[in-house]
């Protein structure tokens, strides 16, 4: 089966690609399953040294939690790995295969069962299947699905300090090879991770992928405090970093030191979304499908995202080879890996939303927002009639709005968007601004 890949980045090392990202054993297997056997090994070589503890602390660094991690193979127990490192090895011989500085526009069906894709340079091309792998804020998901919701949960501001020759001099040690968080009123006011490749990338690449150019990633601390400052979402790394060395005077000083001497330029903002569940779509366009955050962001939390990609492109590969084989249709492939997805996908986009490792989830972005649920919760209980107009569609149900800034779920029933229904208050949940309903049989008016 020939594929092409288009990438909107004009090479892979173009923009900064994040820090750290950590595979758990379902990741690593699902890469274990995609990649030739010395890729992968060469991904475990290049993997970043273990954490030896996890410890939650105080402003001034009085540990509360502190658990060590068990120490683990790395490999098939899952590891943690560059963001780059993994794109270049992902890349590796497939440069025959991406298009760099291919931004997709919109798709159009041919008429014939095939999908042409258009692009910003008015290049296109036609396939039996498109696959949007094109992250949370997926053009291929606006055109399929252009009812799906992704809320903003919060913002981060992302930074790193390289590891010098000095570095570990000063660094308290509760902070090194720990995934360490500091508390203040109960909210995360920083967190950091140290990240040391087991060896150097340019070394195990030499010895297990010869010709491959990997980038060397030298020793360097992770660090990230909260963005509440929307003026500052698309503010440049210098005022980003002056944001997050306010944010932490009141810490203890090794943390003020640790932003003081970070890579300036490397600091970035990140926007924490979480996606709502989608109805099937592969009954209405059969040739277009999701895969990863395109479909299913969700929140960081509990380290799920990558590795929910890794198994959505195992499965889709599984998929697609069984129908090559002539084992399934074409099209039951597609169905059966849509199905998949979206259960395992959003179940998991749900237990990240509801981590206890992110902020307050479902932070409001206007305190109006905050108020009117307050005022709801204050004023209405399990039990409670109220009226809700449905607004769209879910597999377990229906969204509603009930009143300004109050939606909820309808569960159970799917009447159409549109309608207008007396329903029972079935669960309000305040901190998560959660209200879920069941229909009374009424409905008031269409
Ligand atoms: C701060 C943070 C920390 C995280 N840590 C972890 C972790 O430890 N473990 C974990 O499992 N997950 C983690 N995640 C989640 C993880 O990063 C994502 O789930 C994962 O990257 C999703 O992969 P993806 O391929 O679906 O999307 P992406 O990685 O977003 O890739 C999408 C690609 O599509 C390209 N693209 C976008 N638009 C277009 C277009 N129009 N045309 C062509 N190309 C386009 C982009 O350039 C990009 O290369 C974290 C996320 C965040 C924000």
């Amino acid at each position: 089966m020939g594929v092409a890949v288009y990438e909107r980045d004009t090479s892979a090392t173009f923009r900064s690609q994040g820090y750290r990202i950590s595979l758990k054993a379902s990741g690593a297997d699902a890469l274990h399953d995609c990649l030739p056997s010395n890729l992968f090994d060469l991904c475990v070589a290049t993997s970043i040294r273990q954490a030896t503890r996890m410890v939650f602390m105080d402003p001034q660094l009085n540990p509360g939690f502190d658990k060590p991690t068990p120490p683990a193979d790395s490999g098939m127990n899952g590891f943690g790995v560059n963001r780059l490192t993994l794109r270049e090895i992902l890349l590796a011989d497939l440069a025959d295969t991406v298009r760099f500085g291919a931004t997709f526009e919109r798709f159009e069906q041919t008429g014939d069962g095939r999908v042409r894709a258009w692009f910003a340079d008015g290049t296109s091309t036609v396939a039996d299947l498109l696959v949007g792998a094109d992250g949370t804020h997926s053009a291929v998901r606006a055109q399929l699905i252009p009812d799906a919701i992704v809320d903003e949960l919060h913002w981060v501001i992302y930074g790193k300090t390289p590891i010098t020759d000095t570095t570990l001099e000063w660094v308290p040690d509760i902070l090194v090879d720990a995934f360490a968080r500091v508390t203040r009123d109960s909210e995360q006011a920083f967190a950091m991770a140290t990240c040391r490749t087991r060896e150097p990338v340019s070394r195990a690449a030499a010895r297990l992928a010869p010709g491959l150019r990997l980038t060397d990633i030298p020793g360097y601390f992770q660090w990230i405090t909260p963005l509440a400052d929307a003026s500052l979402h698309s503010a440049d790394a210098a005022v980003l970093h002056r944001h997050a060395a306010d944010q932490v005077r009141d810490l203890h000083a090794a943390i003020g030191r640790l932003i003081a001497e970070a890579d300036i330029a490397a600091t970035f903002p990140v926007c924490v979304a979480s996606a709502w569940p989608v109805d099937p779509w592969h009954d209405r366009v059969p040739n277009v499908t999701l895969l990863g955050d395109a479909v299913h962001t969700m929140s960081p939390g509990r380290g799920d995202g990558a590795n929910i990609a890794l198994h959505d492109a195992s499965i889709l590969r599984d998929a697609l080879a069984r129908a090559t084989a002539g084992k399934l249709s074409f099209a039951d492939a597609i169905a059966e890996y849509e199905t998949q997805t979206l259960r395992y996908g959003f179940a998991a986009a749900a237990a990240s939303r509801d981590s206890p490792f992110t902020s307050r989830s479902f932070s409001p972005p206007a305190s109006t927002a905050l108020s009117c649920w307050d005022q709801f919760a204050a004023t209405h209980t399990a039990g409670d009639i109220v009226e809700a107009t449905v607004t769209g569609h879910l597999p377990i149900g229906a969204f509603v709005h009930v009143t300004d800034g109050v939606d909820g779920i309808l569960i159970g029933a799917h009447p159409a968007p549109g309608s207008r229904l007396a329903v029972r208050i079935k669960d309000i949940d305040l901190d998560k601004r959660r209200l879920s309903v069941v229909t009374t049989g009424h409905d008031t008016h269409a």
